[in-house]
């Protein structure tokens, strides 16, 4: 089965409008495909057009901005109720929140010498709710401030620098509750790329699964990683894979192009 259940488009901070999303997943030979923009589902209705089109299969995504320890962690929520009112209320609170934080990132900036960002990140990603760190990057790189949006991570965005301002998001037990309640499966994130620790990482997992999170992403960011392959199987996770494609990059594996589950993980649609 090639899955591929962790992407993004127009909807967030990827470069691909849906449609073309799902055609490009298609030509990469993904059978089960799912969009999880951040913090939204106002791009599933055009994927799921395409989808049907092409005999996709495609379920429900959201990538669910948490607060934990402090610090910021990814939920993905996959296969519920895109209509669910307490889901999109909860994602909605997430965005109003991404739109002051983003609003706040654009004065420090300003006050570090750099005016009109809001404005240059709003104009890349459309829409106020839908203002991520990457808009501000892209922005940043296009006006030649930084010479390229990992520069401008680097420089400016990522904690501790100039246009950084800490954000509190919806709580791990929300997202997960309003997964749960609009009938989906809730997924940890890219647990490898989470700067916890092997302490705090082993409370999150552990937390996460018995406030009823469903799987972990195993595969993605270029591996299958062993390690939370094995937590998975200690805790009765089942395991999820995901590219996180964000934009076609020259010589980079696009959607789908992702190494097997490994074996003796359930994977997360087994219960679909
Ligand atoms: P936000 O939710 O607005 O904080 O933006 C988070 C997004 O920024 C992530 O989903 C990534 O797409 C992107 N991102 C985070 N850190 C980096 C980085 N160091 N370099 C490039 N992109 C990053
Ligand atoms: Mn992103
Ligand atoms: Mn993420
Ligand atoms: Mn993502």
């Amino acid at each position: 089965m090639n899955a591929d259940l962790h992407t993004h488009s127009t909807a967030s901070d990827g470069t691909l409008r849906p449609a073309e999303l799902v055609r490009l997943a298609h030509a990469n030979g993904v059978e089960l495909l799912a969009v999880t923009d951040h913090d939204g589902t106002a791009g599933l209705a055009e994927a799921a057009d395409e989808a049907a089109r092409l005999g996709v299969r495609l379920v429900p995504g959201v990538e669910i901005s948490v607060t934990w320890a402090a610090g910021t962690i990814h939920v993905v929520g996959l296969n519920f109720d895109p209509a669910d009112a307490r889901l999109e209320a909860g994602l909605a609170a997430n965005r109003a929140g991404r739109e002051a934080r983003a609003r706040a990132i654009g004065e420090r900036l300003a006050a570090a010498g750099i005016p009109g960002a809001w404005e240059g990140a709003l104009r890349e990603a459309g829409a106020p709710g839908r203002v991520t760190r990457t808009h501000f990057a892209r922005d940043l790189a296009d006006r030649g401030v930084c010479p390229d949006a990992a520069a401008a991570f680097e420089r400016y965005l990522a904690p501790g620098r100039p246009g950084h301002v800490p954000q509190r998001w919806a709580a791990l037990s929300e997202a997960i509750g309003w997964i749960r309640d609009a009938g989906g499966s809730a997924v940890l994130a890219h647990p490898w790329s989470c700067a916890l620790g092997d302490v705090g990482l082993s409370a999150l997992l552990s937390e996460f699964r018995d406030l009823g999170g469903h799987a972990i992403e195993i595969v993605g960011g270029g591996h299958a990683w062993p390690r939370f392959a094995r937590e998975a199987v200690r805790l009765g996770l089942r395991g999820s894979c995901g590219s996180d494609f964000h934009a076609p990059v020259p010589d980079r594996a696009g959607p789908g192009r992702l190494p097997a589950l490994p074996s003796g993980v359930d994977p997360v649609w087994s219960g679909w």
